[in-house]
Parts: structure tokens; sequence; C-alpha cells
């Protein structure tokens, strides 16, 4: 495997504040409503005005902070970061936002997403000297904006991101300033809102709801923005490409109650549900969703089929996502401890079991397993997207080739492999149709890790100029 591809694993989620007597406190409420993007690793940089200060550590939101007095952490501007680690990765000096302290200024860095050449940029940094601490794709970042600048500006930065290749959502906070940036197909979701005369930056717009913010507008694709006390000032470090936002927001990664690039998560899988019943209908008695990310989806099977959804699988709420645990092994203990069936609504009936995605195939085979167990006669499973069958480059923990099962099995034997009765997908014009109401507003989707049409090419870093709009 290319070394360039081993880096792409990580979905986090960023959050910014400007101008808030408490910005370290919001801050922290936003990272909490965004711990599903990430559970390794948390940390926030807040402003005081003097110095940037940093509070981090690994671990879920509340274990970093909890006894991280927010007296201490006074200013009016933060930024702050949750964290999914990678084998290998799971280490402190990766926990962001990074903070950079030189002769000239501080400036902190936190991102979402992925620079796909970072490997190469990171060589070229060492073969000229620089010696990195972390294997963060945001410190190879900042060596390229000091390389281009003694201080962080705005022409500072889009000479470093026209360097770069891939997928991001960037926060960046410097004594008097935060940016927020966004990569030029907009394939990560990155959104701006409004808490009074506050500014509030966001992977995630059900972040802004937690803390009784307005979603204003997302971060434009290849837009930087510039937010001060002389206001907020855009930019554009690269020529916008098509919005090609990642489809997996609205699959999977996102919470459903967000709205990612103006379109409603549950809104969107709930459509992906009833386009999937309309495909692949099944002859059943109930269905079932596997919570929690599958339940929208579900309920839009069973709207469409006509048949019942009833709560056939139940979640332990104490038990973290198995998608994002590091290792297969906590992967599968995960499932066993995190869900059980409901026997007196599967038992003796025919199941729909809907799920929002299938990967490598062995969580699936739990669940089919287990509704059996319970007394289920059979269990159709029906997946609200297409067959995952190339990894992302983009930021998202997908696997390599080898370990994806769609990318190794027909349909056929996958069903045989997870002892599904019948097995459907959504299709690619089904998801599609799902998530783009209006194309003139949204564009477009990233399929690639379904389709294997990639938007941002490996080596396509742009040479672009910085132009103010
Ligand atoms: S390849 Fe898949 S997971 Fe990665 S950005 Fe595209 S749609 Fe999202």
């Amino acid at each position: 495997m290319h070394a360039e591809q081993k880096g792409i694993n990580e979905e986090c989620g960023i959050f910014g504040v400007w101008d808030h007597p408490r910005a370290a406190e919001l801050t922290y409420y936003g990272l909490h409503s965004m711990q599903h993007r990430g559970q390794d690793g948390a940390g926030l940089v807040v402003n005081s005005g003097r110095r940037l200060r940093a509070h981090k550590g690994l671990g879920l939101v509340n274990d970093v902070f909890q006894d991280a007095s927010f007296q201490e952490l006074t200013g009016s501007a933060a930024i702050g970061h949750v964290r999914n680690a990678t084998e290998g990765s799971h280490t402190y000096e990766n926990v962001q936002p990074l903070l950079f302290q030189s002769q000239t200024e501080s400036m902190a860095l936190a991102h979402n997403g992925n620079l796909i050449n970072a490997d190469s940029l990171r060589t070229e940094l060492e073969h000229e000297g620089s010696i990195l601490q972390t294997s963060s794709d945001m410190e190879v970042l900042a060596h390229l904006m000091k390389k281009s600048s003694m201080e962080t500006n705005e022409t500072s930065i889009a000479d470093a991101l026209n360097q770069t290749t891939g997928a991001y959502g960037i926060l960046m906070m410097t004594d008097d300033t935060l940016y927020a940036a966004l990569d030029p197909n907009g394939i990560r979701p990155l959104s701006i809102g409004r808490l009074g005369d506050a500014y509030v930056v966001a992977s995630e717009s059900c972040a802004f709801d937690q803390i009784g913010a307005v979603f204003e507008r997302d971060v434009l694709p290849g837009e930087l923005v510039a937010i001060n006390d002389d206001g907020v000032q855009s930019s554009r470090f690269a020529i916008r490409g098509q919005r090609k936002m990642c489809s997996m927001e609205y699959v999977y990664l996102s919470r459903p109650d967000s709205d990612v690039n103006t379109v409603n998560v549950h809104a969107s899988r709930k459509q992906m549900g009833k386009e999937l019943a309309k495909e692949s209908p099944a002859n059943a008695d109930i269905v079932v969703g596997v919570p929690d990310s599958s339940i929208s989806a579900a309920i839009g099977f069973a709207e469409a089929s006509g048949l019942p959804y009833e709560m056939g699988i139940i979640k332990n709420r104490y038990v973290g996502r198995t998608f994002i645990q590091p290792t297969q092994d906590l992967r599968e203990q995960g499932v066993k401890m995190k869900l059980a069936p409901v026997r007196g609504m599967v038992a003796g009936k025919r199941v729909v079991m809907v799920d929002d995605s299938i990967v490598r195939g062995t969580t699936s085979k739990r669940i089919v397993d287990m509704l059996k167990h319970a007394g289920a006669s059979e269990v159709h499973v029906r997946i609200a997207s297409p067959p995952i069958q190339h990894p992302c480059w983009y930021g998202i923990d997908m696997s390599t080739y080898r370990e994806l099962i769609a990318a190794n099995y027909t349909l056929e034997a996958i069903g045989e492999l997870i002892g599904a009765n019948s097995l459907g997908f959504l299709s690619e014009p089904g998801l599609e149709k799902a998530i783009v109401k209006d194309k003139s507003l949204h564009q477009g989707i990233c399929t690639a890790c379904m389709t294997g049409d990639y938007p941002v090419a490996k080596g396509a870093e742009r040479v672009l100029t910085h132009k103010r709009s």
C-alpha cells in the first residue's frame, strides 16, 4: 500500500468561537455535541488576548475537561477539536488543536479531513531540515505557512493550502484572528453561525443548536474566512471546484439533527430508506433499524413499503461507536455489548433489517445472527447506501480494499456470508436522489468510496491565486 494511503484515516469535528466572554465553555459544549465525530481525543485552545493557552487530552470530551476549570481558560476566542485516532496515531502529541509558538506569534490549528499529499510534503520539509513532532497533517501545514511568511495571514495560509491536495475543514487562530478554510471541492462540512455578536464555526450545525447559536451560512469550497475585530472577511484561496460533499456524512457520520450543506440529515436518511424500499422491496412482517444511524432510513423504508416499523433492536447508550474503535477486536466486542434484540418484537417474524452501510461485514453478520437467535424466522438485510468498494482518501476511516467486503465479494456471496435471507443495497442514483434536492444549491456529492470516482485525484495539487471576494 502506498504510504499516503495509510494516513487517510481520520474523522474529526472542529469548533471555533470569536468574541464571546465564555469562549472556552461554549467550545466545550460544541465539542460535546460532536462527540460522535471522534472519541479518542479532545482539546481546545483559548485566546486570552495576551496569549493562546491549550487544554487537551486523550479520551472523551467529558474525560478531558473534567478537571478543567473554565475560570482558568479565560478568553473571548477559542478553537476546539474532537479526534478519531487510527492505529499508531493514538498519542497525546496528535491531539488537536496543535499550538505553535514562534518569535513573531502564537498560532493554533485544528482540522477535520485529510491532506492526501501530506506524506510527500513531510518528506520535502524534512529534507529541508524541518523536524516534525507529530504525525498530524496540521503540523505540515503550519511549516508550509511559516515558510511562506513569518506571520500568519491570508496570503501565507493560501500559499500553504495551495501546496496541498485533499478534503478538509480547517480552523486556525492567532492572537488577533480566527480563520476558517474549506477544501476547493467542499468535501467536508463547515458552517458559520451567530450567537448574539459572537461568531461560531463548526463541522456540524448540531453544535450551534447545543449552544443556542443560529446557523448563518456554510463556508464555501475554496473559501478562507477571517474573523476578527474588523468583522468577517471572505477570500478565495482556490478556484472553487464543483461542490462534492461527502455522501457518508448523510449516510452515517453526521447527527440526524444536523443540516449538512442545507440538507437535513434525518430527512435525507428517511428518503434513502424510501428509495431503498422502491428499489429493493422485501416480503416481510416488520421493519427494524440498526440504532442509531439507521433508524431514519428504517422509518423511511417502513413508510414506503407499508410495513410496520418496530423497535427490534435496542442500543446500550453507554458504549462507544463500533465503526471508529481503533482495532477490529474492540469493534467486535463493542457490537456485543452495544446492541440487543427485542425478542417479543422479532420472534416468529420475517424481519427487514435496515442498516446504513456495510464496511467489513462483521457487524452485519453479528446483528443478523442476533436477530435469528432471538427467533426471527427470516432476516432480509437492506442497506441504505451503495456497496462500499473503495477506500476513502478524504479523511474517513473506511479500511483498505482487502478489508472492504464489497470490494471482494459479489452481492450473493455477501448475503451468504452475513447469513441474510436476502440482501439489497440502495443504488447510487437512489442515494443521490435522496440527498440532492436542488442541484443549483447543492451541486453534487462525493460517492468515491462507492463508485471509485474520486473528485480530487492524488497529485492534483492546485496552483492558484489568492483572491479576495
Ligand atoms: S470517499 Fe466516501 S467517505 Fe470519503 S469523502 Fe467520499 S463519500 Fe465520503
